[in-house]
Formats: structure tokens, C-alpha cells, sequence
């Protein structure tokens, strides 16, 4: 076994290790081994579907010293007037360059790609077979968001003999196959293929869309940078804020922020029960509002040649259809941990549906601060929502992370001046002011109904 010696030993070079890693180096002359059974950085990226594209702008995504992507808005297509979203070549490409061209010549980071972390310090090549022990600092889990994708996970229901079923990731190479379309999920991957099958010319009523539950979806146009967006995104906000604080119950939560737009939903007849941020335009949602034959009969349960068995009833299917697979669960909700624990961190989200940002924070606040109780206190995760009722809860956490770092000076000036922080105004940009009011009425209103559950 060959011995190592490094400060950090980061598991995991998806997005989330490599934007810690980056501002560790930044920030400290730390060195870091980092490992992950991946041949290449990016994580999860590496296997998306082809026609992936970030589901926020590029220009926060990625590591914190290196902007991705132009920067430009986008000049046609459904997200048309808004900021570019890289596609997974692209994100994939960076990471490599981040890797190659800037950890690895630091000298500081050690890489070593498929390569099996099995706990306690210890790695095994999955090529060589051979065996590594690290003597480390600190190991820092960046695996704990536990992403999971339909490419590289099988499709949680049976398909019968006869009957056919693919992840989305083939819907290019099997165009023109078959005469149907079923779309196994409702979450953004779902979206996804319904959108690439109607941006192709399919017919929406050769398009059956499988949905267990409806969601809220995200306005792809409040989640932009630059300033020309911030007057009408700190407006939003403050209204859905007011209309938290005037809630009266948790539907009329949401059938007040139903009304400022904030949240947007497929089916006016329909009230989500699902939450998971995925995000959305409205020319995005004006697409997918032509598929009418939307199942609403729960998860699948089989697919057999002649019938698509799901929890509540059956529907006719056939061996000219393909059912496309976009049952993966993405991200889970796991348990909150404590983010620092002696000799031990785990990296999670700081601020909802944004790993890359939180990742970067975390790094600041290892480089930064000595005090573990005071670094946990920072650093409160914020569990990836499923249900409506965490649109409460991670509006509530991100309210009040946000509250305690704008209130350390020093930490508001890193955030002012990350390019992951695509919410806190940069120095000098003459920004409309943010009314902290209804912000303050919010809090204490989604503490009551959260303790009421
Ligand atoms: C389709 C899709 C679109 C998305 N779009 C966005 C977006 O626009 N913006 C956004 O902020 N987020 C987006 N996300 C969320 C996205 O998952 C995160 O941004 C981020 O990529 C998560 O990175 P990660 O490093 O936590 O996870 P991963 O990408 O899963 O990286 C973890 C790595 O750890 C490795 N690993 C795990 N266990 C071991 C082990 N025992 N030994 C060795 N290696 C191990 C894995 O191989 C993997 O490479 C999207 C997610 C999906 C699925």
C-alpha cells in the first residue's frame, strides 16, 4: 500500500469537490489529494444526457476563479432573453481545464481518477488494483448530495419481455423508432425529454407524459445574474415574502405566492404536492402545456407490451412505444449533518439548489475560521426539498443564512464579491434597494406554520 500525506483529502471531484477544492487553494497553500472512481472531473456531468443544459445560467456555476461559459444572453430558443446555460460538454470540458490547468500545476492537488474511496483513508485503483492510504488533516466527503441519474441507474419498475424502455440519454439514437413517446417522470429530467421530443418536431399527442406528482416549478428569469434583472427579482421576492407573511394556512401560502407569480405550476386545475426547484421558462412551460395526455395514476409499478401498470389504475401501451426513462431521483433528500465535525466535513447545500456556491462558502469558511461550533453555525445546511412543504422550510433556511452572513462583514464581502453568488449584489453595482421588511415578517410566520405540521 503506498502512503500519502496531504492536508485535505477531498472524495468526490464532482462539481461540488471541485469548487471547494478551488477556493481551498485560493485561499490557503493547503495541499489536497483528491479522489473519485469517475475517469474525469464533473461528476454526475460525465454521464447526463446529451442534451442536458445547466438548468441556471452558467455564469454561477462551476469554481469561483473561473467563469464559465461568455456570459451572454441567449439570442433565440425557449430561453430566449436569458443568460446562457452551458451543456454537459461544456461543464465537462471545464472541469477538465480546472484540473489540468490549474489544480495540477498549483502542484498543491493530487488527483487520482478511478479510483474506489473505501473509507478510513483508504483508496483502491479500480484499474491497477492498487492501494493508497492517506495521512490527512481533514477528508471531506463532497459524495453526501448522492446524485443519482436515469444513465447510470435502472428504472425503479419492472419492463416485461416485449415491452421497450431506455433512459433518456438514448432519445437521439433511437429517433425515429417508434411511434410513441411515454415519459416516465415529472421532475426537471422529465421535462427535459418532453422538451426535446416537442423542440424536434414530435407531435405532443404522440407524447404521454407519466407524472406521480405535479410540481412547483422555479421562473428560470428570477434566477439571473446582472443587473438588469435585480429590480424585478428583489420585487418578486418581496411579494412573495408579503405573501407568506399574510398566509393564513399552508395553501393559502401557496395560492398567495400562486399569485405573484413566484412559483409556477404546469396545470392551473392542479395543485403540486412536489417541490425539488427545478426551474423553468415560461416558454418552457407553454411548450409542455400542449401535451395533453399528462397521467396522473401515481408511480409506475410495470410496463408490459399492451399496459403500463402505476398505482392507481392502468393504461394501454405498445411495442411501437418508448418509455423513456426519467425515474432516476436526481438529488435526494438526505439527513442534515453537521458540515464540520472534528477531523471530518461534509459538504452540502448552504443555500437551496446551489452546491456549486455552497461548496465555494464551505472552503471560505475552513480557510477563514478556527471555531467549529462558529463555522457550523455558518455553514447550516439546507436539506434538497421534495415535498411543497419544503418550499417552507428552504425558504425559512435560506432566509436565514443569508440574515446571519450579511451581518459579518467580512463574510458579506466575500459574497459580494463571488462570481457563485448570483444573490448578493457585487461592490459598486448600483443595485435598487431590497425592502428587509416583508423578509422579516416571513420568518416568523413559516416558523409558526412549519411548527404546526
Ligand atoms: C440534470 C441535472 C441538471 C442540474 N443542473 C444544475 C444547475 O443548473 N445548477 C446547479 O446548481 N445544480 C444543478 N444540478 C445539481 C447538480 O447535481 C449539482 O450542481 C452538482 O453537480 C452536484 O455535484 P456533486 O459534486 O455533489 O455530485 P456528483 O456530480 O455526483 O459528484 C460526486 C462524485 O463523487 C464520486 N464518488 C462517490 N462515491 C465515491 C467513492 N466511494 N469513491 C470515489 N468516488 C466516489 C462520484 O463518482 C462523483 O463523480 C443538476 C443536476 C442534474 C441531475
Amino acid at each position: 500500500m503506498e502512503r500519502l500525506e496531504a492536508d485535505y483529502l477531498v472524495v468526490g471531484a464532482g462539481a461540488m469537490g471541485m469548487a471547494f477544492t478551488d477556493v481551498l487553494v485560493t485561499e490557503t497553500d493547503a495541499t489536497v489529494v483528491m479522489v473519485d472512481r469517475r475517469h474525469r472531473p464533473g461528476g454526475h456531468w460525465n454521464d447526463a444526457y446529451p442534451f442536458v443544459r445547466l438548468h441556471q445560467p452558467s455564469s454561477f456555476y462551476g469554481v469561483n476563479s473561473l467563469p464559465l461559459g461568455n456570459n451572454t444572453i441567449d439570442a433565440q430558443g425557449w430561453n430566449q432573453g436569458l443568460y446562457e446555460l452551458a451543456t454537459n460538454s461544456e461543464v465537462c470540458a471545464y472541469f477538465d481545464h480546472v484540473m489540468q490547468r490549474r489544480f495540477l500545476p498549483s502542484g498543491r492537488v493530487r488527483y487520482f481518477p478511478v479510483c474506489e474511496y473505501r473509507g478510513d483513508g483508504c483508496f483502491v485503483s479500480l484499474l491497477s488494483g492498487d492501494e493508497y492510504e492517506v495521512a490527512a488533516r481533514k477528508t471531506v466527503d463532497a459524495t453526501y448530495m448522492d446524485v443519482t441519474i436515469p444513465a447510470v441507474s435502472p428504472p425503479p419498475f419492472e419492463v416485461a419481455d416485449g415491452a421497450h424502455c431506455a433512459p433518456l440519454n438514448d432519445l437521439p439514437r433511437l429517433a425515429g423508432r417508434f411511434d410513441r413517446h411515454v415519459v416516465v417522470g415529472a421532475g426537471k429530467t422529465g421535462m427535459d425529454a418532453c422538451l426535446f421530443l416537442l423542440a424536434h418536431g414530435v407531435d405532443p399527442d404522440a407524447i404521454d407524459w407519466i407524472m406521480p406528482r405535479d410540481s412547483w416549478y422555479l421562473d428560470r428569469a428570477n434566477i439571473q445574474p446582472g443587473g438588469e434583472f435585480t429590480d424585478r427579482i428583489f420585487r418578486g421576492l418581496e411579494n412573495q415574502m408579503r405573501a407568506i407573511a399574510e398566509a393564513e394556512d399552508i395553501d393559502d401560502l401557496f395560492e398567495r405566492v400562486d399569485a405573484t407569480g413566484q412559483l409556477l405550476r404546469l396545470d392551473s386545475e392542479v395543485w403540486p404536492t412536489m417541490y425539488r426547484c427545478a426551474t423553468v421558462t415560461r416558454a418552457e412551460l407553454d411548450q409542455l402545456r400542449r401535451i395533453r395526455n399528462v397521467v396522473r395514476l401515481g408511480h409506475v409499478e410495470r410496463i408490459e407490451p399492451d399496459a403500463i401498470v402505476l398505482e392507481e389504475g392502468t393504461v394501454p401501451t405498445s411495442t411501437t412505444t418508448l418509455h423513456v426513462h426519467c425515474a432516476a431521483d436526481g438529488l435526494t433528500r438526505r439527513p442534515a449533518l453537521p458540515v464540520f465535525d472534528g477531523d471530518a466535513m461534509t459538504l452540502q447545500a448552504l443555500r437551496t439548489c446551489q452546491q456549486v456556491f455552497s461548496a465555494a462558502f464551505t472552503a471560505h469558511v475552513e480557510a477563514t475560521r478556527d471555531d467549529e461550533a462558529e463555522k457550523n453555525r455558518i455553514c447550516t445546511p439546507v436539506p434538497h426539498p421534495d415535498t411543497h412543504v419544503d418550499f417552507l422550510r428552504t425558504t425559512l433556511a435560506n432566509t436565514t443564512n443569508q440574515a446571519q452572513w450579511m451581518m459579518d462583514e467580512e463574510l458579506a464581502g466575500w459574497l459580494r464579491n463571488s462570481r457563485l453568488d448570483a444573490f448578493t449584489p457585487p461592490p459598486g453595482e448600483d443595485v435598487p434597494e431590497l425592502d428587509p421588511g416583508p423578509f422579516l415578517e416571513a420568518i416568523p410566520r413559516l416558523e409558526e406554520l412549519l411548527a404546526d405540521l
